[in-house]
């Protein structure tokens, strides 16, 4: 009789919001998305176009760029967390005292399947991201019919939060 060999776990959909508003953010935005199709055991499967958008926080700050991006990975939520946080750290991003300063670039873990936890090091789903237009309009380009646990249909949630300032950001053809 052949051996019976443990089916090897399936990926994981997680899904990344992506944020930038200094030294070019569109490329910074831009190059993250490469980055995180080079996480190990990662693909990035999904990717939104970019939108403009005024910054949350201290209002003196240029306008944020940003994204969503689907994975469908193999990493634990922690070990993608450490992932995302290092691609920040190689963009130049310092974390200053300001919440919510100016950034070089901002990768949020925003779910990680169905996974809902809250502790020191990673809550999820992300705590802003049923409330955040910036963050609800990329992911409803990108996951239609998603729901956020917790909280509801990502299209009930953006509809709820109008993101009446967000300006799609033309890509080159
Ligand atoms: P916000 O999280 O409100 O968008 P921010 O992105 O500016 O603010 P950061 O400085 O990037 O905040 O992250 C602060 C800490 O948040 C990180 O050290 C990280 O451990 C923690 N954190 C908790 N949950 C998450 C999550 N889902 N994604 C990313 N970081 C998280
Ligand atoms: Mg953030
Ligand atoms: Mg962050």
């Amino acid at each position: 009789m052949a051996a019976r060999v443990p089916a090897a776990s399936a990926p994981v959909r997680a899904y990344v919001g992506l944020g930038a508003n200094l030294d070019d953010p569109v490329g910074h935005v831009r190059r993250a998305f490469s980055d995180l199709g080079r996480i190990p055991a990662t693909c990035c499967v999904l990717r939104s176009g970019l939108y403009r958008n005024p910054p949350l926080g201290p209002a003196d700050q240029p306008d944020y760029i940003n994204a969503a991006a689907g994975l469908d990975t193999g990493l634990a939520a922690e070990a993608l967390l450490d992932a995302l946080q290092a691609i920040e750290r190689a963009h130049g991003r310092v974390r200053g005292p300001v919440r919510w300063g100016p950034r070089t670039l901002d990768l949020d873990l925003l779910l990680y399947g169905e996974l809902c936890r809250d502790d020191a090091r990673l809550t999820l789903p992300h705590p802003g991201l049923h409330r955040r237009a910036f963050v609800l309009y990329p992911l409803r380009e990108i996951a239609s019919g998603l729901v956020i646990p917790g909280h509801g249909p990502v299209e009930a949630l953006a509809a709820r939060c109008p993101g009446v300032e967000l300006e799609p950001v033309m890509e080159p053809r």
